[in-house]
């Protein structure tokens, strides 16, 4: 994703868990990548069996509001400082 791109592109979706039994599709804010990380924008993402238990509120660790879906892929779309990945497929 070119710096143009990026700049461009202000707002992700993300499926927000709200509180047990209740999920929505939500407009987020695109975060920056702090010093060490890079931004992945996400192709496919899978329910991990973990949160079918925060989803029915059975998990003291997941609390809502929260972004549901850490199995995922996608590519590095752009990177903090001090990164040794360029974008792209890593
Ligand atoms: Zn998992």
């Amino acid at each position: 994703m070119s710096n143009e791109e990026r700049a461009s592109v202000k707002e992700m979706q993300a499926l927000v868990y709200e509180a047990p039994r209740t999920m929505s599709l939500r407009k987020l804010p695109v975060p920056e990548p702090e010093r060490n990380e890079v931004i992945v924008q996400v192709h496919y993402s899978g329910i991990c069996g973990s949160e079918l238990s925060g989803f029915l509120g059975e998990s003291s660790i997941r609390r809502p509001p929260l972004v549901f879906g850490h199995e995922v892929s996608g590519i590095i779309a752009y990177n903090g400082e001090d990164t040794v990945n360029t974008p792209g497929y890593g």
